[in-house]
């Protein structure tokens, strides 16, 4: 690319820092100016990342639509919309002892939790983090599933003080399991595959409850899963234990999904095999939509190098696994093509995924006047040294990628809720409507969060808004997940 030779845009007498052998930044009191090509190159970025109103309102008609197609038939959209076999939602009469295990992750997650109905609700609950040892991401599917049986029973053995379960009666646990798998009945479900940098063998093809209710056997352990759930599911669940008007969950994290209730006569792929309770929960599986969002070439590049091209591209579009490595894809072309950083050439910036999207939260987030924070992340990150005016033009970049992810999470939440409205009219519109959020991206990226909010009052308007609450419910998966086993209980239960 040819450099611009008219007089550059200068950002005189901004300190900049070099890290010290110390690791003390070192202040340098001389400017580098941005070079003028790298204006017209933020520019185009930023009309080919525009959300105006026009192209949010196309993407909510779009996901309402392949709703609709997925709902149809099996493969009939982008979206499969699978059936998530929970028909009824917590109602607040939940009684006894009841465990959830969440594994989505490196992390897994056990807990307990002593309901005490309608008027005690939650009396005790207790949880434990456990990491899974790496070379188990890469046995066997027996060596996983009786490590975490481990654990459990580990976990069980400490139960005491508030916790107790009624005679006669096995611990029953709700299992959230973050991986695509064909669900066949509440606690039944087939893996399809490992992702997240899971490569067990053993496992795709099987049922994942009777994997873990084999281990739990083989240990002695007297527990068993009653209910097999998706942690959006579970979101939705566990937030509804609180608010009767919860309707639909969203998880904004690494990944993300969203799901909602929907009535079963307008969901034609179940033919007629309908539950009594005339409603169930969709897990939509979101993060497969495509229509009509506006992509760059950042994107695109970043989707073919992935693992799963043509894939997810609502996902990369909008989630946290992906915002970083966006960013960091327009820096290295504005660092070649444009000079940002003068004439360093930032190896360690070609590393994908090297700059994470907390990056670009902290990033954007530094009120300094300097800008020492977006020097320190740059430097930290990439080894680069950089003067003010890049460091501006930096965090602009990270403004757009966030404000566009954001506004788009904001208009997919409303597709779903125009979809619901149209099929019972007043249903959504008429009376107050809550959105239970989680994830780490929704919770700690405030500007993320405000685009997203801002995009959903654009989109209904100030009347409709008022009824719509998009409410956060930090870790609701895990208590869900106990629920949903208290509600499908092996055992009658008097709530
Ligand atoms: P997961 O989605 O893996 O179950 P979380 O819901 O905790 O886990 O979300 C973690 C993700 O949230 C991270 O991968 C990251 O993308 C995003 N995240 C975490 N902290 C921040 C932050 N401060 N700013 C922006 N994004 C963040
Ligand atoms: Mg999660």
């Amino acid at each position: 690319m040819l450099m611009a030779c008219s007089p550059p845009k200068m950002a005189l007498g901004s300190p900049s820092f070099r890290r010290s052998a110390s690791g003390m930044p070192r202040i340098r009191m001389f400017a580098r100016p941005v070079p003028v090509s790298v204006g017209p190159m933020l520019r185009e970025l930023k009309k080919e990342c525009d959300t105006p109103v026009p192209v949010l309102r196309r993407v909510a008609e779009a996901m309402a639509a392949d709703m609709r197609a997925g709902l149809a038939v099996d493969g009939g959209s982008d979206l499969k919309m699978i059936l998530s076999y929970v028909h009824s939602l917590p109602t607040g009469d939940e009684k006894g002892l009841f465990y959830a295990l969440d594994l989505g992750g490196t992390n897994f997650r056990v807990l307990r939790v002593q309901l005490g109905g309608k008027d005690d609700r939650v009396i005790a609950t207790e949880f434990e983090q456990v990491t899974i040892p790496q070379e188990l991401m890469f046995g066997t599917s027996e060596e996983l599933f009786d490590f975490i049986a481990l654990k459990l029973t580990n976990f069980a053995a400490n139960e005491g003080g508030k916790f107790h379960l009624s005679s006669g009666r096995m611990r029953e646990i709700g299992f959230t399991f973050s991986f695509p798998v064909r669900q066949t009945s509440i606690d039944s479900g087939i893996l399809i595959k490992w992702t997240k940098g899971f490569a067990v063998s053993g496992t795709a093809g099987k049922d994942v409850v009777a994997c873990l209710n084999e281990a739990m056997v083989r240990r002695g352990l007297d527990m068993r899963v009653s209910a097999l759930v998706n942690d959006t599911v579970g979101t939705l669940a566990g937030a509804r234990y609180w608010d009767d008007d919860v309707m639909v969950a969203v998880i904004l994290g690494t990944g993300t999904n969203a799901c909602y209730v929907e009535r079963t006569d307008a969901i034609p792929k179940l033919n007629g095999h309908a539950p009594s309770s005339g409603t169930t929960i969709i897990n939509t599986e979101w993060g497969a939509f495509s229509t009509g969002l506006p992509l760059t070439e950042f994107d695109r590049d970043m989707d073919a190098a992935s693992i799963n091209p043509g894939e997810q591209i609502y996902e990369k579009t909008i989630s946290g696994m992906y915002l970083g490595e966006i960013v960091r894809r327009v820096l290295v072309k504005m660092s070649k093509d444009g000079e940002l950083f003068g004439r360093q050439s930032p190896e360690k910036l070609h590393t994908p995924f090297t700059l994470r999207t907390p990056d670009l939260c902290k990033m954007q987030n530094d009120s300094s006047s300097d800008l020492l924070a977006v020097g320190a992340v740059l430097y930290d990150v990439a080894g680069i040294e950089s003067e003010v005016g890049a460091r501006e033009v930096v965090v602009d970049i990270c403004d757009t990628i966030a404000r566009r992810g954001g506004r788009l999470a904001g208009a997919g939440i409303v597709g779903i809720l125009q979809k619901m409205e149209e099929d019972s009219s007043g249903l959504i519109f008429g009376k107050r409507t809550v959105v239970a959020m989680d994830g780490g991206l929704y919770e700690n990226y405030t500007q993320y969060r405000d685009y997203l909010h801002e995009a959903v009052a654009d989109l209904l308007g100030p009347e409709l808004c008022r009824n719509v609450v998009i409410e956060h419910s930090k870790d609701g998966s895990g208590i869900g997940a106990a629920l949903l086993a208290a509600s499908n209980s092996k055992y009658d239960h008097d709530f």
